[in-house]
C-alpha cells in the first residue's frame, strides 16, 4: 500500500483538551491531525496512546557561551558575575577561545535536544577580550547542528569590532541586536544606538532590561515609546525587567499598557532572577521576577526561559525546560490545571513568538518540531517532569527517551 505519510503518532492528546488524536508527518510537516488514521498509511507509526504531544520547547533566552563555566566562588549579585565571568574569559588562552565556547556550548545543546527543546535563541559575548569568537563559534555550531535544533544568535554592538558586526549582519548570521542598556551611564543614548542599528539592517532587538531591584523601570517605558515611535511593534523583547516588582502598581501598569501597545514581547527568568535579585535586601526580601501575571492579564505575550546554565551567574540548570516551566509554576504560584497549562504555553508556543517562528504549532502545515511527553496533560508534564519519549526536529526523530539518535 503507498505510505502517505512518513511518521505516524497514534492516538496523542493534545493541548487544547483533544485526545486520541493521530498525527501524520510528511516531508518534516504535520500533514494531518486526524481521529483514525490506520498505522498501514505511514512508513513508520509509534503508539502514544494517551500521550501528550507538544510542540517543541522555545528556549528563547540563554547564554551558550558562558554555560557550564561554574566556578566555587558565588557571585554577590549580577554585577558581581559579571565580574566573574569576565576574570574565566581572561583565564582562556586566546587561540582556544572557539574551542572552548564550542565544547561548552555542543553540551547544553545536547541536554536541550534531549529535554524536547527544538529552537534556542542565545545571547552571545561581542566584546574587546574575546572579540567575535563566540558569534563565530556558534554560527558553526549552528551549521553542524542544522537538522537537529534551530539556533538564533543574539548579539550586542560592540564598537572595537564595528566591522566585522557590519560584516556579520549583512551575511544574515546575527538574528537579533541585544542591549544591556541598565549597566550603562546613560541608558538613553545607548538605547537610540541600539534602535538605530536595528533599523538599518532590519534586524529585531532583544534587550536585557531593568535587571535590577531599585524601583525605576524609566528604560522599559523609554523602550516601549521608542518601539511604537520607529513602528517597529511586535519587534523588540525585553527580557527580566525585574524592577517591576520594586516600583508601585501605578508606574508598573502604565509599563504594562505600554508594553500592550508596542506589542512587546517579555521574557521572564525566574529561576536565575531568584539567584540573583534581592540579595542585598533584609526583610522583607524582594522576590526579583517580573509581573507575569498582570502582563498576561493585558494581552502581552510572556514567555519563560533559562538563562544562564550552571555559570557564575546561576550554577543550576540541566538545559530542561520541563524543570524551568516547573520553578516558574511555584515561583509564579500558579497551581490549577489552566495556569499549569499556560505556564507549558509560556515555554512552547508563546516563546516561539519571540523568536518569530512562522509554521510553529500543532496544526496541518506546522513544521513538525514536536515532542511526545510521559504523561496525559500539561500539568502532569510539569509536576512529574516527564519523560521526553520522542523528539523531533522537521519530523526527524532526533532523541528518544533521553537518549540522542545518532
Ligand atoms: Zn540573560
Amino acid at each position: 500500500m503507498d505510505k502517505t505519510f512518513d511518521l505516524l503518532l497514534q492516538g496523542v492528546n493534545l493541548f487544547d483538551g483533544a485526545t486520541g488524536m493521530d498525527v501524520g508527518i510528511r516531508d518534516g510537516k504535520i500533514a494531518a491531525v486526524e481521529g483514525n488514521i490506520p498505522p498501514q498509511a505511514a512508513a513508520e507509526a509509534f503508539d502514544f496512546r494517551g500521550k501528550l504531544l507538544i510542540p517543541g520547547f522555545v528556549d528563547s533566552h540563554t547564554h551558550l557561551d558562558k554555560a557550564l563555566t561554574i566556578q566555587d566562588e558565588e557571585a554577590d549579585g549580577l554585577v558581581d558575575a559579571v565580574n566573574l565571568f569576565r576574570n574565566y574569559q581572561n583565564r582562556i588562552p586566546k587561540g582556544k577561545i572557539a574551542e572552548d565556547v564550542k565544547r561548552r556550548a555542543a553540551r547544553v545543546l545536547d541536554m536541550e535536544i534531549a529535554h524536547g527543546t527544538t529552537c534556542i535563541k542565545t545571547h552571545l559575548l561581542c566584546d574587546e577580550v574575546w572579540g567575535m569568537e563566540s558569534v563565530y563559534a556558534l554560527d558553526e555550531l549552528r551549521r553542524e547542528y542544522a537538522g537537529r535544533i534551530t539556533l538564533q544568535l543574539i548579539v550586542p554592538w560592540c564598537e572595537a569590532n564595528a566591522e566585522e558586526l557590519d560584516r556579520a549582519c549583512r551575511k544574515g548570521i546575527i538574528d537579533y541586536f541585544a542591549g544591556y542598556a541598565h549597566l550603562c551611564d546613560d541608558f538613553r543614548t545607548e538605547l537610540d544606538g541600539i534602535f538605530a542599528r536595528g533599523e538599518k539592517y532590519g534586524i529585531p532587538l532583544d534587550l536585557h532590561v531593568n535587571e535590577s531591584d531599585v524601583g525605576n523601570i524609566d528604560e522599559f517605558l523609554y523602550i516601549q515609546q521608542k518601539t511604537m515611535d520607529l513602528h517597529m511593534d511586535g519587534r523588540v523583547n525585553c527580557s527580566h525587567v525585574t524592577a517591576m516588582c520594586a516600583v508601585d502598581d501605578e508606574t508598573a501598569q502604565k509599563g504594562i499598557a505600554l508594553a500592550e501597545r508596542a506589542r512587546t514581547n517579555i521574557i521572564t527568568l525566574p529561576s536565575c532572577n531568584m539567584y540573583l535579585m534581592g540579595r542585598h535586601d533584609r526583610q522583607p526580601v524582594r522576590r526579583g521576577v517580573t509581573r507575569v501575571r498582570e502582563f498576561l492579564q493585558a494581552g502581552v505575550n510572556v514567555a519563560y526561559a533559562s538563562d544562564n546554565i550552571r555559570d557564575p551567574f546561576r550554577p543550576f540548570g540541566n538545559g530542561d525546560m520541563l524543570e524551568e516551566g516547573l520553578f516558574t509554576a511555584q515561583v509564579l504560584q500558579y497551581g490549577t490545571a489552566s495556569k499549569l497549562a499556560e505556564v507549558l504555553r509560556m515555554g512552547t508556543f508563546r516563546a516561539a513568538r519571540n523568536a518569530h517562528l512562522s509554521d510553529y504549532g500543532l496544526t496541518v502545515g506546522c513544521t513538525a518540531d514536536l515532542a511526545v511527553l510521559d504523561a496525559e496533560t500539561p500539568r502532569e508534564a510539569l509536576v512529574t517532569r516527564a519523560q521526553r519519549l520522542l523528539v523531533l526536529k522537521n519530523g526527524k526523530a532526533v532523541s528518544r527517551s533521553g537518549v540522542l539518535v545518532p
